[in-house]
């Protein structure tokens, strides 16, 4: 299993929950952070914000183009303010960061989130410097995963043969359009409820060619 994956030309992995174990909560931070920033644009109480972005989320993938789409908010200040957390609960990697070194192909990270996020995060994990780029939402012209339009946009940027590449990611129904383009797809195993491969409308997960538990443990091993 793991001697086919290092023949993989293009690893393109997603950001949070991902690189960085969700057991260490940072993006509980980010959530809170957009309801915050629903309820003082709307000036409505924090639960309300709570239940349109839920519903955002659930109806457009992320809260933010549910905002962009049905109230036309900017999404500079946005991603601006949703990101400004504190990402020391992110413990530093040198485990990672060796298996990124060791391991061949081109790494891309791929993430919902802005650029500024995905640096401050890989700069705490040590990683940074691994990546030859970061494709965010602001590059994916703020069409997020699972829409399959930014996956061709990435692959047409950066010239990338999907037959040769490999997704990791912990939301499994943004799996699926990569799945559908040839690509080699990990699923970094979640226990939230939405990131499973049973939700979201995307079957029983025959889209993911390998579950992953620990990102860090399994990747040190691919790597070799
Ligand atoms: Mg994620």
């Amino acid at each position: 299993m793991t001697a086919s994956l290092r023949d993989v030309g293009v690893w393109i992995f997603d950001l949070d929950n991902t690189l960085y174990p969700a057991s260490c909560n940072l993006f509980a931070q980010v959530d809170r952070r957009i309801g915050d920033f629903i309820a003082d644009h709307f000036g409505i109480s924090y639960d309300e914000a709570r239940v349109m972005q839920k519903r955002f989320f659930r109806e457009h993938g992320t809260t933010l183009r549910g905002l962009m789409v049905e109230h036309d908010v900017d999404p500079v200040p946005f991603l601006d303010y949703v990101h400004d957390i504190d990402v020391t609960p992110v413990a530093p990697s040198p485990t990672l960061a060796g298996a990124l070194d060791r391991l061949p192909g081109r790494k891309i990270i791929y993430t919902n989130g802005s650029v500024r996020h995905a640096e401050n995060v890989t700069k705490r994990l040590g990683i940074d410097g691994r990546f030859e780029a970061i494709f965010g939402i602001v590059e994916a012209g703020y069409v997020p995963k699972p829409d399959p339009r930014p996956y061709e946009t990435l692959v047409e940027h950066y010239g990338v043969d999907p037959t040769t590449a490999c997704m990791v990611e912990d939301i499994a129904r943004n799996l699926v359009p990569a799945h559908a383009m040839g690509m080699t797809t990990v699923w970094v195993r979640s226990e939230a409820d939405w990131a499973r491969p049973d939700k979201g409308g995307v079957g029983t997960g025959s889209h993911i060619d390998h579950t992953v538990d620990d990102l860090v443990t399994w990747l040190d091993e691919v790597a070799g």
